[in-house]
């Protein structure tokens, strides 16, 4: 017989999102169980060591915009560090020569910065038509989800380099899907996430800083607060529900309880058996929406040695492989990090090498943006998210053509007693860790709000 317990509310799944409902519940003196799948807490959020220090496997950077970020991380008694930026940045033109440069912008050519700044300016003039907690409200966001990313490219853009970047970094940086396979309003949603075209794409800006310790202390220090009631190890299997109560079952053990929060990604929820069966519209939605492609590669050095030769570390290579490299190295700089990742189409074909072609492939990518001596790692650390069992993907669920419009907002609408949370389905700094904060605190401000005196 399985054990039973019984809460107010039970969370399932302890990233970022299910913590931060769980904190925001247990604060108003709820009951609550939270229940993860993974040996330990933070979901797409994962420490490492590297040489004695730590390093990150998924998410890291934290951008100024990101304000319910901010405060939480000061909650928690956590430090931010800069990234490293100092000296120049290289970008690799098509042709494959190399150039070195100082400050924001890549030297393009004049033509092609034009053009590149008109289509930034009118993406982001787009953008800001967009409510980032409900673009599917947009007058003309049937219109907008109809239409590829890659289409309106075309369309709007007439010199191939300004095209090819806009393109690499949303849908290589961001949408982690080849850019045919996402709507115009699907980007918008992403840039109107962030505030803006700027906030995304600027290094200074959307790279801006990283947690002293790395980002999973922040999920750590919650769950070490909440102490017993989170429950590691314990994938849920099915949820029994009907109106006013919820009855949540691991292999070992059930939770009874008034409601639920269900903080995992959309993509995972049909691994989940729900009796009775979740509503048409429900089961229909999350067929709508996958997760991207990303693998996340670190390659390790005694030094920073690009930092000697007046290198940040920093670089882009739009015709290549690898793509960008940034330093991410420790705030002390020892040992040298490198961080690249491998998007879309780029991770689709990594997927395919076996790991020493691919090793050999990154390395070299890096190699041609920061010289030889990135051919010589004493280390590399690589994770494909889309092997994790548990998330499948990343950096987030995103919609096929024209499902944001069809389906977006059911992703967020609770179902009797379960409601919904993960940064996939937030508003203000969706696919980011600020998403994920902020839906996890609006799905407990709505259990909040429906039993106010449970
Ligand atoms: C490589 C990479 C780089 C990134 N870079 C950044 C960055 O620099 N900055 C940034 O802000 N964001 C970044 N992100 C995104 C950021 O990590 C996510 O937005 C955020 O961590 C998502 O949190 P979440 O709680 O919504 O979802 P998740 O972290 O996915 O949490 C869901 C949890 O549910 C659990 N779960 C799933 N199924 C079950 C089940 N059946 N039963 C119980 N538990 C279950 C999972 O194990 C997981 O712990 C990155 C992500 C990746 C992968």
């Amino acid at each position: 017989m399985a054990a039973t317990h019984d809460a107010d509310v039970v969370v399932v799944g302890a990233g970022i999102a299910g913590l931060c409902a769980a904190r925001a519940l247990h604060a108003e003196g709820r009951q609550v169980i939270v229940l993860e799948a993974r040996e330990r807490v933070g979901g797409r959020v994962w420490n490492t060591e590297v040489l004695g220090q730590p390093q990150e496997l998924g998410g890291q950077w934290i951008a100024p915009y990101q304000a319910e970020m901010h405060a939480l991380v000061a909650e928690l008694g956590l430090e931010l560090f800069p990234a490293y930026r100092e000296g120049e940045r290289t970008y690799l033109d098509a042709s494959g020569v190399v150039h070195r440069y100082e400050g924001h912008d890549a030297p393009l050519g004049e033509a092609a910065e034009r053009s590149y700044e008109a289509a930034a300016a009118a993406l982001d003039a787009l953008a800001a038509e967009i409510d980032p907690e409900a673009p599917w409200d947009h007058p003309r966001a049937a219109e907008l989800d109809a239409i590829t990313f890659e289409a309106w490219l075309r369309a709007e853009i007439e010199d191939d380099l300004a095209r090819d970047l806009l393109r690499a970094y949303l849908s290589g940086g961001y949408m982690t899907k080849p850019a045919h396979t996402f709507s115009l309003l699907g980007g918008l949603w992403t840039i109107a996430g962030a505030g803006g075209v700027e906030n995304l794409f600027e290094p200074d800006l959307c790279l801006h800083s990283r947690v002293v310790g790395g980002s999973q202390l922040i999920p750590i220090r919650i769950a070490e607060a909440l102490g017993h009631r989170v429950v590691t190890g314990s994938p849920v299997r099915s949820i029994r529900w009907s109106e006013g109560s919820v009855t949540v079952a691991t292999e070992g053990e059930r939770v009874h309880a008034r409601h639920a929060v269900i903080a995992i990604p959309p993509n995972l929820t049909g691994a989940i058996r729900f009796d009775p069966v979740l509503p048409p519209w429900r089961l229909r939605a999350e067929q709508a929406i996958s997760q991207g492609s990303v693998i996340k590669l670190l390659a390790v050095y005694d030094h920073p040695f690009w930092r000697e030769e007046g290198l940040s570390g920093e670089g882009f290579a739009p015709y290549q492989f690898v793509r960008e490299v940034y330093d991410n190295s420790p705030p002390g700089g020892e040992p040298g990090v490198l961080v690249t990742f491998l998007a879309a189409e780029k991770c689709e074909q990594a997927e395919r090498m076996d790991a020493a072609e691919r090793r050999a492939t990154v390395l070299d990518g890096l190699a041609r943006l920061l010289g030889e001596r990135a051919r010589s790692p004493v280390d590399v650390l690589e994770v494909d998210w889309s092997a994790e069992e548990w998330t499948r993907g990343a950096y987030s669920a995103t919609f096929e053509i024209g499902g944001l419009t069809r389906f977006g907002a059911d992703l967020r609408r609770p179902i009797g007693p379960l409601h919904w949370a993960c940064t996939d389905i937030s508003g203000v700094g969706n696919m980011h860790m600020e998403g994920a904060i902020r839906s996890g605190k609006a799905a407990a401000a709505a259990i909040l709000a429906a039993a106010p005196s449970d």
